[in-house]
């Protein structure tokens, strides 16, 4: 963007150029201000609406034949929705399957793949990753008889920011048994090299998944190409599922016919599911990494949410996202530098997610006075601001009128009249 220049006119130029401005009328965006925490919770459309609206008749209508009949069947769903969402992670169809959430997908893949032996005891993760994953692979350590604080490494950043791919892939020793990463890491937003990491995993022969929660929906992925053995996400982040929606899980197919390390009746494959047999024949696809019952009404916005990103597909979704946050980017530094207020996501296109991170003392307090002004932004303790502008439903002016409204509170220094504490979520 050479013609960069900062009045609102070229915002407009920008939508009015912008082949996905039409998904924006997709969305209800009326009551929910300047949105820029769709990296936290996505925003509703109304083809989420009306898929879980679909779903919801089903039952008024069939009762307990909802399961077989309707446009969605409920006992094929996980499936149907596991197939859709393959192109979005570059996923063979039944790589994927879209069950749980995170942090018990999680679980299961760790109960699956952790297979510590006399040499490969440990777990390789971050220092900076998200608290329920580390929960989680403590509680697997303690699970499997061994002491988090020995045999989980968390491999350390050196700006407190970001983590280098040369520091991760030394700490790829011969004690490791398994390595779980971020694909983006939620506070800086950067992507790593999911590609580089897994095959120098693999030359170690070590088994290696990454937690996508911020980067399914926001950047590119080619798992199957990139050989990597598992994944695990959320749907209500960038892909806009709601609250609570059920998670989604890829296993490589070279991995079909593992055992799930959590078993349960929907592991089973479908046409033994009902023999009610107490030998359990699992799926031999992604689908035996079910565990029970799925959650049907936190699964059926993902229907209509969905189908948005299969009409455009990831690479032009990622193509508008780096150009509002690179827009976002020259904005702040034109505007807002002079406040202190401190971008500490990368810079290069190749390494920046979906999100801008701001980091200034204050933080807290000008995330109230954000809301307050009607910006929807999302603080991360101690010090950080969240910006997500949105390929789908944001606007490059959104990212303009943010950022006026950011450099009014910081000039007239509004955000005084807050405390600066965080709130009880986020
Ligand atoms: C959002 C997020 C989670 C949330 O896990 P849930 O099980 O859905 O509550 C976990 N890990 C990361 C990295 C996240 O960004």
């Amino acid at each position: 963007m050479a013609e960069f220049d900062h009045r609102i006119d070229y915002a407009k130029r920008l939508d009015k150029h912008d082949p996905l401005a039409r998904y924006r009328a997709e969305f209800y965006t009326d009551n929910t201000g300047i949105y820029l925490d769709g990296n936290s919770l996505g925003l509703l459309s109304k083809r989420a609406e009306a898929s879980l609206l679909d779903v919801l008749d089903s039952w008024k209508r069939y009762g307990i034949d909802g399961w077989t009949n309707g446009d969605n069947p409920w006992f094929y769903l996980s499936e149907k929705l596991g197939d859709q969402m393959a192109p979005i992670v570059g996923a063979n169809p039944n790589e994927v399957i879209v069950t749980g959430s995170t942090t018990v997908n999680l679980h299961q893949l760790v109960s699956t793949f952790y297979q510590p032996n006399d040499r490969r005891t440990k777990i390789l993760a971050d220092e900076l990753n998200f608290p329920s994953d580390i929960y989680a692979l403590k509680s697997q350590l303690k699970l499997k008889g061994y002491d988090p604080s020995e045999h989980l490494v968390e491999v350390k950043s050196e700006d407190g920011h970001t983590l280098r791919e040369e520091d991760i892939i030394a700490a790829m020793t011969d004690d490791i048994a398994l390595i779980v990463l971020p694909g983006v890491l939620y506070r800086s937003g950067q992507v790593l090299d999911m590609e580089l990491l897994t095959k120098e995993a693999h030359k170690r022969n070590i088994v290696i998944g990454f937690d996508l929660c911020h980067s399914v929906g926001s950047i590119v992925h080619e798992l199957s190409a990139w050989d990597v053995d598992f994944a695990f996400w959320c749907n209500y982040k960038h892909l806009n599922g709601g609250p609570g929606s059920t998670g989604g899980l890829y296993v490589n197919q070279r991995h079909f016919g593992s055992e799930p390390g959590l078993a349960g009746w929907f592991s089973s494959r479908k046409d033994k599911q009902f023999d009610m047999d107490h030998e359990l024949t699992a799926a031999e696809h992604a689908g035996a990494f079910q565990i029970g019952t799925p959650n049907l009404f936190s699964m059926a916005p993902i229907i209509g949410a969905l189908s948005m990103f299969n009409e455009v597909g990831m690479e032009q979704i990622r193509e508008k996202s780096l150009k509002l946050t690179s827009y976002f980017m020259q904005l702040i530094q034109a505007e807002l530098a002079k406040f202190g207020l401190v971008i500490q996501n990368p810079i290069d296109d190749h390494k920046r997610g979906g999100h801008i991170y701001l980091e200034h003392p204050e933080a807290a307090r000008i995330c109230k006075a954000l809301k307050a002004e009607g910006v929807i932004p999302d603080f991360r303790t101690p010090n950080g601001i969240r910006l997500a502008p949105v390929a789908l439903y944001n606007t490059f002016e959104d990212v303009w009128n943010a950022v006026q409204i950011l450099k009014d509170i910081m000039e007239e220094e509004k955000y005084k009249k807050y405390e600066n504490k965080r709130g009880v979520v986020a």
